[in-house]
């Protein structure tokens, strides 16, 4: 089975390990550099990103990480973790800098701190729940992505081969459709690892 790894430093961290779970998958909590031994994927979630990249340099994580992103090891980043994997983050610099795209935070405005929205993805044939928490949205792409959804004309879920990366909160709700999206990229970059 594939082991997928959730950064388990701060954020929703539960709910992605249950998703992961009910996607034919064995998750494993991610907290220092011996975890990250023997994984297929690793999922970043949201919460903070100015917490978790504190968190990520006082544990030794970033580099780990980003050189396991260089090596091609698939990347779900939701929320805050989208804003970890993005190359550019708008008016500060970056953090794993690894997907190609630039990412603005809270960028649908401060009165609305969250809202959820069924939204239209690419693939899937029923609009998926997406809940948004003072999320961040994709401005600009690059050549190697494809853009998944858009929310009032913005991107918020987008792939860059073995990188995926979204605005809002999947775990949040039970439909995981969009986790066993990311299962199934892992089992085609991963041969011979067949998940259920
Ligand atoms: N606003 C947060 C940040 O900039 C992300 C919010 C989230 O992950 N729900 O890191």
């Amino acid at each position: 089975m594939l082991r997928i790894g959730v950064l388990a430093l701060q954020g929703a961290v539960r709910e992605h390990v249950l998703s992961i779970e009910e996607s034919g998958a064995t998750a494993v909590q991610v907290k220092r550099l011996e975890d990250l031994e023997g994984l297929d994927a690793l999922v970043l979630p949201g919460g903070e990103s100015t917490t978790m990249r504190k968190l990520l340099d006082r544990y030794e994580l970033l580099e780990p990480i980003r050189k396991l992103a260089e090596e091609g090891l698939p990347m779900f980043g939701t929320c805050a973790g989208l804003i970890l994997l993005a190359r550019n983050v708008v008016g500060q610099e970056s953090h794993l800098g690894v997907m190609d795209v630039t990412v603005e935070r809270n960028s649908f405005g401060r009165q609305v701190d969250s809202f959820e929205v069924d939204l239209d993805v690419k693939g899937l044939e029923e609009p998926f729940p997406a809940v948004f928490i003072r999320a961040p949205h994709i401005v600009e792409v690059g050549k190697s992505v494809e853009v998944l959804a858009k929310h009032d004309g913005r991107i918020v879920l987008a792939r860059d081969g073995n990188f995926l990366g979204c605005s809002f909160h999947p775990e949040l709700t039970d439909d995981h459709r969009l986790m066993r999206y990311f299962v199934k990229l892992v089992s085609e970059t991963t041969p011979g690892v067949i998940s259920k």
